[in-house]
């Protein structure tokens, strides 16, 4: 790749904002994003929220590593850190929970209790990085605005970490790009389909030369990259394409409109997470919205794979996002209720408002993917989020850029995926993963 090469990247959301920031940063200067919403940040985006966790806690260290490295940049970079807030970490299980739910805390513990970045230092306050939880009154101790019962929770309070204004960072990371140059964004033409080579141009028959969008132009590129989060399937559906690999899952996503003196009090409340419950932060400062999400192991929405009708083959199952996410699994509403009555008690019945599902792209390993597709030539996928890479948005992009200058993926994991179904047992979640089309009862508002 030259300063000169043509970049076709499809989907300005997390993935697609940051590959596009850091390859404009490296001075490409010929770089086109065709994003499917009228509007950045997209309301198709997992990361267009108010919220989303930054912690570098994983029961894998190959992941802690990046995520300090993600953390570094939102901490020091004048970029990322207005949208950075530091209010600790609480992570617990309650009473119920299953062993599953506390071997897993167990394990995000021991990432970051024997790390050198969390230790000897002090945090905010002078008070110890991380803090066991042992009580109700540890809990009080270090959120006394959390008047739960809360009996039984047992955990720690990480200080290094807290939440990003998601939505407000995406915003800047694309002003960051418009004031770097050499970037173009072509808004509310989403990609319907790849365009390959006919084996009359320069390029051998197959090769994947540009993309179409639904208006029906063609945008050719030297290098097309796919960052098309939960979408991935409707562009790259079928046998050749991400088939069951990658999968479309969501989570449920729910408000508490606060009063000015309810939002006063909870401010500086820390990220707090019950990993069989569910989590919910800070109330955002504009809107006062308090958003919460119920624990669970998410909904697919599996259809018929469109890619391989031409080759008369079968067409293979893909989960893609529906039309319409407006509403949440009335299980799941009940979780939110359960999990305030355990925290802030005077809110677990209130409305629940801008509910809605959040859609990711989940894989087997719940590894990312950043890499060539085999047999469609200059093709990247960036994508296999499973639903934790908003806190790489700094980073991720760099990642990308490494790809498509070496023209392959070097870090095993990250390689283009075959084989297992997406979304099995992942350690961290509760319960089973259901497709929408079998969620008996859902709730609007
Ligand atoms: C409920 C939930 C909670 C989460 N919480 C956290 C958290 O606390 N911390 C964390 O680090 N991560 C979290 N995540 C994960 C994080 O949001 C994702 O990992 C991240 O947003 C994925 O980025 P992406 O670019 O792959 O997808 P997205 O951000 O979804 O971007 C995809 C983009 O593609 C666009 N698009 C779609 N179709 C087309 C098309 N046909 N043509 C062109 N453009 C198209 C969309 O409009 C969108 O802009 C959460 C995810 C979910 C679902």
């Amino acid at each position: 790749m030259t300063p000169d090469s043509s970049i076709l990247i499809a989907g300005a959301g997390t993935f697609g904002l940051s590959t596009s920031y850091h390859l404009a940063k490296a001075g490409y200067k010929n770089i086109t994003v065709l994003e499917k919403s009228p509007t950045i940040p997209s309301h198709l985006s997992a990361g267009n929220d108010l919220n989303k966790i930054l912690r570098a806690e994983y029961e894998d260290a190959f992941y802690t590593e990046l995520a300090l490295q993600a953390m570094r940049e939102w901490k020091d970079n004048g970029l990322f850190a207005p949208h950075y807030h530091e209010t600790g970490y609480l992570l617990c299980t309650s009473a119920a929970a299953p062993e599953k739910s506390k071997r897993t805390l167990a394990k995000s513990l021991s990432s970051v209790s024997s790390h050198p970045a969390f230790q000897g230092g002090e945090g905010q306050g002078g008070h110890k990085i991380i803090c066991p939880i042992n009580t109700r009154d540890d809990i009080r101790a270090v959120a006394p605005a959390l008047d739960g019962p809360m009996q039984g929770w047992t955990g720690y309070l990480n200080r290094f970490a807290g939440y990003a204004h998601a939505a407000d960072a995406l915003r800047a990371m694309h002003a960051a790009c418009c004031a770097l140059g050499g970037v173009t964004f072509r808004l509310g033409d989403g990609v319907t389909a790849l365009v390959y080579s006919n084996g009359d141009d320069a390029q051998p028959k197959g090769v994947c030369i540009g993309a179409r969008t639904a208006s029906g132009a063609v945008h050719t590129a030297d290098v097309v990259v796919l960052a098309l989060g939960a979408a991935l399937g409707t562009v790259l559906g079928g046998p050749h394409g991400v088939g069951r690999h990658v999968a479309a899952r969501a989570w449920s996503v729910g408000h508490v409109q606060l009063s000015e003196d309810e939002a006063s009090r909870l401010r500086r409340i820390p990220v707090t997470y019950a990993r069989d419950l569910g989590f919910f932060f800070e109330p955002d400062a504009r809107t006062r919205l308090l958003k919460v999400c119920p624990a669970g192991a998410g909904y697919t929405n599996f259809v018929s794979g469109e890619e391989g009708r031409e080759e008369e083959t079968a067409p293979v199952s893909v989960s893609v996002p529906p039309e319409d996410s407006g509403w949440i699994p009335a299980r799941d509403e009940a979780m939110i209720r359960r999990l305030l009555r355990e925290t802030l008690p005077a809110l677990a019945d209130r409305p629940i408002v801008d509910k809605k599902l959040c859609w990711c792209a989940d894989t087997a390993d719940t590894d990312y993917i950043i890499d060539f597709v085999p047999g469609k030539g200059r093709v990247v996928v960036v994508s296999g989020d499973s639903g934790h890479a908003f806190k790489m948005l700094p980073v991720v992009g760099n990642w990308v850029k490494d790809v498509l200058e070496k023209g392959r993926q070097d870090i095993p994991r990250w390689r283009w995926k075959e084989g297992q179904d997406a979304g099995g047992d992942v350690s961290w979640r509760v319960g089973e993963s259901i497709d929408i089309k079998d969620v008996k009862e859902t709730v609007r508002g």
